[in-house]
């Protein structure tokens, strides 16, 4: 028996999307629910990957399934494909497993020809409109199908338009279709050498392998690239009888979504347009009317269309996003799908389906990607300068607020240019009259999108929103010539490389750049519910990285429960710090040097009191001195160069005495590789009283705030231990200077000494160093570069990302953990930790712990907290508890 490669609409469900593709799965599923679909079926994923690998040939039997399955949607359509009096019309969709907005290709009207022409057109009594669909056909296929450039098209279309008194496609009088048919194929046996075939079978067999031929189009490539998809899945295609939108004046077609998928608000969202077909809304040359208008003019459709659209989002328990066509006063539904959504409209959605008992908290904290958060930490307009851009008559235009966010950059009109510029790390704002799948690359590079025609579920509408990009749509007020490169608004022509700031949030278009600044997280509402609810799943703590009172603050307002890492090196390079820090390492005696570090200790409790009074009530590690000591100093080559000058000249001896002393210095602290060198603990085990000097700041500060009624809980982090008497010996001296600051204070602190585990020596021998250690926090930059052997300052610039671009690498190790590798190491650690010490606590605090596969990964192996980032905090929040509801946690 040969293969299933085709499923009729009946025979398939929603489970079934890997196979039929996502489209095809939710329309034999709204067929099995008794919604009214027009009849069809499926040619599989499978068909299509079989059609690759023989080299673009159906696989066998694949074709004679198709003609049976159209034998059987003849008899359920009433009529038959290519009957000259009753003819049958289908089209023909790509529909990949997941959806790819306007990626992939379709061809309607597949069936006619100068025969079924006039049987449809006795059929509907509407000549015009057989022509109208005719010429559709031709075009489609035509550009499809045969490649032939869809502006030849359009061209003779806007001859014809352009002697109308309308100047719309609605306009075209029968005899124009006509002529445009003829001149149509003429076009095509011009470009092509051959005539149009007037065969529908042989329509129908070129269209289906076109759509196939569409899954490695370089839209879809470059679409799937860009998220990460598989190029394996293939697309499955599906046939469709053909209903019509465009039968006169009470039909129509159009997109809908259950709810708000820009803000999230639960109502009924969409737009359609009357005497039209459904490409006519989505490529945006006709700018539609919202759905509510609907009511009034089609109160039955609207009524029926909203309790479809009801019953579908509890069938699915999701927002659903919905295409329709309306033929002759009958509702025909096209398309379902689970609808792209903001960021915004992503939480709102989710917490109001928990709320209204739709889904379960935990569903509704699996529904919104972590990523997805940081638009949360979008740049938002600063309101003053807005508000004073619009004072001084820059606000050029209003269009729709298709995709929220503001962005501000210079004018491109062309994606190719948008793209180079992007990569050059230029901030661009891609202006087009629409955009379509053709523009994605440039997209992809722009802060933002504004486009002058379409609404929004128009491409570059859906585009934006999926990428969480800023994009005003449908500026009708604007006027672009792109042969001069300019657009026109108000008055005024704004030129490629002028600035221009677009507020996808309320649509306005403004002259000139706009400062922007991040919005309030606390006004979010349902993002801290969400975040709430994720707090209440999660197992892994979420600290943060901060330095100062400002970031800590932050990070307290996002969330964190404390601080994971305080780098303290920052400390030492600030204005009036840097030349004490030069004296002590340049100091030829003890005592001058004890006498920098005793006038550095005041700086350093200072912001010791400010971040504990920020961190009140929670932990605050401080990691001490890690850099190697040259790089408070002037670098060698240039003292060299200086010196040499000096010498040569002869001017200023005094200044050459100096340097040459410096460089005596720093020629005493050059290392091959300072990254393994003298840093970390080993510079405070040789340098006498720098970290005595750290540990007296911090518990000093800890003691003082503590009198002012902070809760403080200080531990101390001593950085790149590799054999653990780098640490006991540190810890022994360090902890007695803590407990003499207590004493003095005659304050009793709750405290704790730990170490970075950063050296593979010391994950490997992590049940030493645990019996004398409180706490280990792995410190991943460092602990990858040294398990790789890569060097984390030089190999992202010089071959990392070439690695990862040609797949030698699956990620960048220094963005996503390395399980295989580095998390080996890790496990070994945490296992060997614990058993030696059960009450060692262990997190991490390299830049991983942000990313949410490597969180997924410290809650496998049960750390006990992450820590990143201030922005990365609630993302690691939901990040966790999401790890949480996939996997067991590794502590027990
Ligand atoms: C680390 O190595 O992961 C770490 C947090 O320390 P730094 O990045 O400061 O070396
Ligand atoms: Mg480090």
């Amino acid at each position: 028996m040969t293969k299933k490669w085709v499923y009729l609409f009946r025979e398939g469900n929603t489970r079934m999307r890997d196979l039929l593709g996502g489209k095809g799965a939710d329309l034999a599923e709204m067929t099995n629910i008794g919604l009214p679909v027009p009849p069809g079926f499926i040619v599989t994923t499978e068909a299509c990957n079989a059609y690759f690998d023989a080299g673009k040939q159906f696989p066998a039997g694949m074709w004679e399934q198709v003609l049976e399955a159209m034998k059987t949607i003849e008899q359920e359509a009433g009529k038959r494909f290519g009957d000259p009096t009753n003819p049958l019309l289908v089209s023909c969709r790509s529909g990949g497993r997941v959806s790819m907005p306007g990626m992939m290709d379709t061809v309607l009207n597949i069936g006619l020809n100068a025969e079924t022409l006039h049987g449809l057109a006795q059929l509907t009594g509407n000549e015009r409109f057989a022509w109208d669909a005719y010429r559709r056909l031709i075009g489609m296929f035509g550009n499809i199908v045969k490649g032939v450039p869809r502006h030849a098209f359009e061209d003779i279309l806007d001859a014809y338009k352009a002697q109308t008194v309308g100047g719309k496609d609605t306009d075209l009088t029968t005899d124009m279709l006509k002529d445009v048919v003829r001149d149509f194929k003429a076009l095509y046996r011009r470009e092509l050498g051959e005539e149009f075939p007037d065969d529908p079978y042989e329509q129908l067999r070129a269209a289906i392998a076109a759509v196939f031929d569409s899954w490695f189009g370089a839209p879809a490539v470059a679409y799937r690239n860009a998220e990460g998809l598989p190029h394996d899945w293939g697309t499955a295609v599906n046939v469709v009888t053909m209903v019509f939108g465009n039968m006169g004046n009470d039909s129509g077609t159009g997109v809908a979504f259950t709810r708000n998928p820009a803000t999230g608000e639960k109502k009924l969202y969409g737009e359609y347009l009357m005497n039209a077909q459904g490409e006519d809304v989505v490529a945006g040359i006709r700018t539609p009317h919202p759905i509510s208008d609907m009511q009034e003019e089609l109160p039955g459709i609207y009524e029926e269309f909203s309790r479809i659209a009801e019953r579908l989002e509890r069938h699915y328990r999701d927002l659903q996003d919905m295409e329709f066509t309306i033929e002759r006063g009958k509702l025909w539904m096209l398309q379902t799908r689970s609808g792209k959504r903001t960021a915004r409209a992503a939480v709102k959605i989710a917490v109001d389906m928990a709320n209204e008992g739709l889904i379960t908290k935990e569903e509704a904290v699996r529904r919104v990607q972590p990523n997805q958060v940081n638009q949360f930490l979008h740049p938002q307009f600063d309101p003053q300068a807005k508000e004073q851009a619009k004072k001084a008559g820059d606000l050029l235009a209003v269009g729709l607020n298709a995709s929220p966010g503001a962005a501000a950059g210079t004018v491109v009109f062309e994606a190719d240019v948008a793209e180079k510029m992007g990569n050059a790390g230029q901030a661009v704002i891609l202006v087009r009259p629409e955009t379509n799948p053709d523009d994605v690359h440039g997209m992809a590079k722009a802060k933002g999108i504004l486009t002058q025609h379409g609404g929004m579920t128009s491409h570059a509408a859906v585009v934006a929103r999926g990428w969480g990009k800023p994009c005003v749509a449908g500026c009708e007020e604007i006027r672009i010539d792109l042969t001069n490169k300019t657009f026109t608004v108000a008055g005024r022509t704004i030129k490629e490389g002028d600035f221009i700031s677009i507020d996808g949030t309320t649509g306005e278009v403004f002259a000139g750049h706009i400062a922007t600044r991040p919005p309030s997280f606390k006004e979010e509402v349902e993002l801290t519910t969400l975040l709430g609810w994720a707090d209440e799943i999660r197992k892994l703590g979420v600290l943060t990285n901060a330095d100062n009172p400002t970031d800590a603050a932050r990070a307290r307002e996002f969330g964190a429960e404390g601080i994971g890492l305080c780098r303290t090196e920052h400390m030492f390079f600030e204005e009036e710090r840097r030349p004490i820090v030069v004296r002590m390492i340049m100091s030829e005696d003890e005592a001058e040097r004890q006498e920098m570090l005793d006038r550095l200790l005041p700086f350093q409790r200072e912001d010791f009191e400010g971040i504990f009074r920020a961190m009140d009530g929670y932990p605050v590690i401080i990691r001490l001195i890690d850099p190697p000591m040259h790089e408070f100093l002037p670098p060698r080559e240039e003292l060299i160069e200086q010196v040499v000058t000096l010498r040569c000249t002869g001017a200023d001896p005094a200044r050459l005495a100096e340097l040459e002393k410096m460089l005596t210095v720093v020629n005493s602290l050059w290392e091959i590789n300072p990254m393994m060198g003298l840093r970390g603990c080993r510079a405070g085990l040789m340098y006498k009283g720098l970290t005595e000097m750290q540990t007296r700041a911090i518990f000093e500060a800890a003691c003082n705030v503590a009198k002012e009624g902070v809760d403080v809980h200080p531990e101390v982090m001593i950085p790149l231990t590799s054999h653990v008497n780098e640490f006991h010996i540190e810890r022994e001296k360090l902890e007695a200077v803590a407990k003499a600051v207590m004493a003095e204070k005659g304050v009793a602190l709750d405290y704790k000494f730990g170490t970075m585990i950063e050296v593979p020596r010391a994950a490997l021998t992590a049940g030493e160093i645990a019996r004398y250690a409180d706490f280990f926090s792995f410190g991943t930059n460092d602990l990858t570069q040294m398990t790789y052997g890569i060097s984390r300052d030089d190999a992202e610039g010089k071959f990392l990302l070439a690695y990862v671009r040609r797949g030698i690498l699956p990620h960048n190790p220094f963005e996503v953990l390395d399980r295989d590798g580095v998390g080996l190491l890790m496990r070994w650690c945490v296992e060997k930790g614990r058993a030696a010490n059960p009450k060692l606590e262990i997190g991490g605090c390299g830049e991983h712990f942000g990313e949410p596969n490597s969180i997924e990964f410290s809650h496998i192996i049960g750390m006990d907290y992450v820590s990143c980032s201030p922005f990365r905090v609630p993302i690691a929040r939901l990040a966790a508890a999401q790890a949480a509801l996939r996997h067991e946690y590794g502590r027990k």
